[in-house]
């Protein structure tokens, strides 16, 4: 460990160690591509290593598929869709949603120890939310299978075919489920690649989906990089994309699937904002900011990482909010007492740093907690700047990191301004204790998501998804079964 700060560390508990054990979690040294029930080595015979952002160690090898290997996913989805899934009732459809749901709560403990150790998330996270919330996606949309046509009333329901599913390292797990789930239970197949840098639970995943008996083919995870992604938005035979990733990825789908019959939904970045009244409950408002920023390193596409507060209670909100952050543990995901785990990988910390470094170039005051960190892995210690110009690069552009800016405001017309001001509209967050300036500001925000008194409150029956740069189409709740089924 490097001493950085002997004063701000003397003002907070200290904690013994309370590691996670990973006794028993079963990892491979090599993984091979699940395509078509079975494990197939790459065509190309590559393979990639991923490793521990917390320490940098090496966790295993994953096959980098190419061109031929998606297509033999696509097909192996193709014959399955035309010669099963499709086929079935959609009680039975239901049946081996179900059984996955329930397989995956079972091993729920192993799941999130992999996540914490391929994505650098707190365990305290991945056991909390990710895996949880992964779970419940898979139960609800089961729940919906044999229902479609009340989910739809008046309406025709088809499924679509083969979807294509491109996920980021944010929430590996999790974003698997948001994309497989609804998928399947509108009757589709899928051919899903998750991102190079958290590949893991996504193969667990694969092995779950064996176990449960779901036919050969309904559901391929193919690993790789962004030449494994991009053959499965390019393949003729793929009648749906969805994509969670960045904008400038998501600009490049759309331009390649222009023309084409295929549906698309884009899930891309946000710089969200989180916008706090004179009239907030300013304690929990704070609980709010940090949850919104420092939760998952700041790797949350809609996290809460532009801060508004009213001029009137600037002082007070920013003094608590670095008493606050004062207390926060940074240090290894998988001890419980974590509460700001490794950034994901070496590049973006390297992103982050360069972001930091602009703030301080800008002429924006920085404020960061200074604590102990690791020798080893990739960290970053929770930031926030203030005297932020509302052009500022810090405050327009994605940082994906543990950095807030702060800027203030006087005026309700004011704050909807500032906070509309941006290429993104993911999610906002609105803290007041009037219900009639929530509704107001709600209509007003351009955002798909606006969370009020509370901030990154997720559930799989509720709609996420943006407006502009961030997107469109959604996900979750029956908004996100409609991507996945044509209505006639
Ligand atoms: P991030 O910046 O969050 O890593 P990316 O958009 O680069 O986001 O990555 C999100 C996912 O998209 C990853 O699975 C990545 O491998 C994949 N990807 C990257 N480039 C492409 C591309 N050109 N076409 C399709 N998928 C891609």
């Amino acid at each position: 460990m490097t001493k950085k700060n002997k004063e701000t560390i003397a003002m907070k508990w200290s904690y013994s160690p309370a590691l996670e054990s990973k006794d028993h979690i079963n990892l491979r040294e090599k993984y091979d591509l699940f395509i078509n029930g079975k494990w197939m080595k790459p065509s190309s015979g590559k393979y990639f290593k991923t490793f521990n952002p917390a320490d940098e160690s090496f966790l295993a090898e994953v096959a980098h598929a190419d061109a031929k290997d998606v297509d033999k996913a696509v097909q192996a989805a193709r014959d399955a869709y035309n010669n099963v899934w499709s086929k079935i009732s959609p009680s039975e459809r239901a049946k081996y949603i179900y059984r996955i749901a329930r397989l995956m709560q079972e091993r729920a403990r192993e799941f999130a120890v992999i996540e914490t150790l391929d994505a650098g998330k707190t365990i305290r996270e991945s056991r909390d939310v990710d895996v949880p919330l992964a779970c419940n996606h898979f139960f609800y949309y089961a729940g919906w299978a044999d229902k479609l046509d009340y989910a739809f009333p008046n309406r025709k329901v088809s499924s679509l075919g083969v979807a294509g599913q491109i996920i980021p390292w944010n929430f590996p797990l999790l974003m698997a489920a948001w994309k497989i789930a609804p998928a399947l239970a509108a009757g589709n197949t899928v051919v899903l690649k998750p991102a190079e840098t958290t590949p893991l639970t996504a193969l667990k995943l694969a092995e779950i989906i064996e176990e449960s008996g779901l036919p050969a083919g309904v559901v391929n995870i193919v690993t790789g990089f962004g030449d494994t992604g991009a053959a499965i938005v390019n393949h003729p035979d793929t009648d749906k994309i969805a994509f969670t990733g960045s904008t400038n990825v998501g600009k490049m789908i759309q331009k390649s699937l222009a023309g084409t019959n295929k549906k698309i939904t884009l899930e891309l970045g946000g710089k969200s904002a989180n916008i706090i009244f004179e009239d907030a409950p300013i304690d929990q408002a704070v609980e709010g900011i940090i949850n919104g920023i420092f939760f998952n390193q700041g790797h949350v596409c809609c996290a809460g990482s532009r801060l508004f507060v009213q001029e009137s209670i600037a002082d007070v909100v920013i003094r608590k909010l670095k008493d606050r952050m004062r207390s926060l543990f940074v240090g290894n995901p998988l001890d419980k007492n974590t509460d700001i785990g490794a950034i994901n990988s070496k590049e973006q910390l390297a992103t982050i740093l360069k972001y930091i470094n602009i703030g301080k170039e800008e002429g924006a005051e920085i404020f960061q907690l200074a604590c102990d960190i690791p020798d080893k892995g990739y960290y970053c210690p929770p930031t926030l700047f203030t005297n932020v110009a509302q052009s500022s690069v810090i405050a327009q552009e994605e940082i994906f990191g543990p950095v807030l800016t702060i800027q203030t405001f006087r005026t309700v017309d004011e704050v909807i301004q500032k906070a509309n001001n941006s290429p993104f509209g993911l999610a906002a967050g609105v803290w007041t204790d009037k219900g009639s300036r929530i509704f107001n500001l709600t209509t007003k925000l351009k955002a798909g998501v606006i969370w009020a008194n509370t901030y990154n409150k997720f559930d799989p029956s509720s709609p996420f998804g943006g407006y502009k740069e961030s997107g469109f189409g959604r996900e979750g709740g029956l908004h996100g079964l409609s991507a996945y089924v044509k209505l006639s």
